[in-house]
């Protein structure tokens, strides 16, 4: 009996133990699975905002704008890699860096600042510099500058501002002609004198059309709307031009001479556009030429490049303005040209034409000799041997 009695209480003592034990392990193995999820917890939302914080320095990396950002003391805590160059300042880029810290300090105070700040390079460039306070809830987490590049932007406005100028110029000058003509007509009775008044109306009528038609076709040239590549053989664009240019030739007396290759050279092209370009290196060939200077046309294959060269002997053009005369309205001796008739699109159209077909526009000119203009463009994948598409 008492040692049924011992070996109960024993089992029973083993029972309580083992159930205590049982317990503690159980509270222990609770408690570490809380800790080992806690632990998890912080390790994904660590992972997860440095994840972030990579995404967020990715993006500020890759912009195309300089951000620079600076703790409460100013002291700069990250530069982008497009403000990077400003922060090893040599020459002017060192002016952007001052402008940065400046503006900086200022919008520490809590001001929103910013400012353009020219560098006259090369290669000369307008920024613009903006600082902004970092400020949340009352706390100031310092503050941070923005760099843009406004050069592009500030050029085409800039063009399009002279674009916008140069044409009511342009426009202005026959029309004036043209309304003091038709005054003086209508007060004049001798039909002599009439009739030279009316002539001169159509001519600064012509001029005025003229004008209209070269900024017409600049601007669909320049939208490159409605370009159509098909497979064109050069002589056909060619004769298109030579059509178009004879009748100035013919008036001024100046003869024009083809040199074609023995096959067709076949570039794939805009036709409209190509034989644009043509017709205007040829218009001014023979616009810049005295009487009976012969013009010549020659087309050959150069490598990969079908090349048409207009050859003059005309008054040529001085070396300083040889870049220039591709720009839009520059003329060289623009008393000269007003008699001529340009108005200094021609070469603004052929450049177009050239770099809408991937080619080139080259010219060589001696003053006093002559010069010679030649277009090149890439040759199509099909060379024919006799009269392609026309
Ligand atoms: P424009 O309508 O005045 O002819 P372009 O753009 O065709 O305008 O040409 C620009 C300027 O380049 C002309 O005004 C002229 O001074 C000069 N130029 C162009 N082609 C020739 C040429 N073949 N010979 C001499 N000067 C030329």
């Amino acid at each position: 009996m008492i040692v049924t009695l011992v070996v109960v209480a024993a089992v029973a003592g083993l029972i309580l133990v083992g159930a205590v034990a049982w317990r503690e392990h159980r509270h222990f193995v609770v408690a570490e699975d809380n800790r080992r999820r806690d632990d998890e917890l912080l390790r994904r939302q660590q992972g997860e905002l440095s994840e972030n914080e990579t995404r967020l320095r990715l993006s500020l990396d890759t912009i195309s704008q300089g951000v620079v950002i600076a703790d409460p003391a100013g002291n700069v805590l990250y530069r982008n890699p497009f403000a990077l160059p400003y922060a090893e300042a040599r020459h002017g880029e060192a002016l952007v860096e001052a402008a940065v810290a400046e503006l900086m300090t200022e919008a520490a105070q809590g001001r929103v600042v910013e400012r353009e700040v020219e560098l006259f390079g090369p290669p000369r460039q307008t920024l613009f510099v903006s600082a902004l306070p970092l400020r949340l809830d009352g706390r100031d987490y310092g503050s941070v500058a923005l760099i843009d590049d406004i050069t592009e932007p500030q050029r085409l406005d800039t063009m399009r501002r002279d674009f916008v100028a140069n044409i009511s110029h342009e426009l202005r000058t026959p029309m004036g002609a043209l309304s003091l003509l038709a005054e003086t007509l209508a007060g004049e009775t001798d039909p002599e004198v009439a009739s030279r008044l009316a002539a001169r109306v159509q001519a600064e009528a012509i001029r005025l059309s003229d004008i209209m038609d070269d900024l017409l076709e600049l601007s669909r040239i320049e939208s490159n709307e409605a370009s159509e590549r098909a497979p064109v053989a050069i002589q056909h664009v060619i004769s298109d031009a030579l059509s178009r240019a004879k009748p100035t030739a013919e008036e001024k007396e100046v003869p024009i001479e083809t040199a074609l290759p023995a096959l067709d050279l076949v570039v794939r092209a805009d036709r409209r556009q190509l034989t644009s370009a043509v017709f205007n290196l040829l218009d001014n060939a023979v616009k810049y030429s005295e009487a009976d200077r012969p013009v010549r046309v020659t087309t050959r294959l150069e490598g990969d490049w079908v090349e048409v060269e207009v050859r003059d002997q005309g008054y040529g053009i001085p070396p300083r303005h040889q870049e220039r005369i591709f720009e839009r309205f520059y003329q060289v001796d623009r008393s000269r040209e007003r008699t001529g008739g340009g108005v200094g699109l021609g070469l603004a159209i052929v450049r177009h034409v050239a770099n809408n077909h991937g080619g080139e526009v080259r010219v060589e000119s001696t003053e006093g000799e002559g010069s010679s203009f030649t277009l090149a463009v890439p040759m199509a994948d099909l060379l024919q041997p006799n009269g392609a598409q026309p």
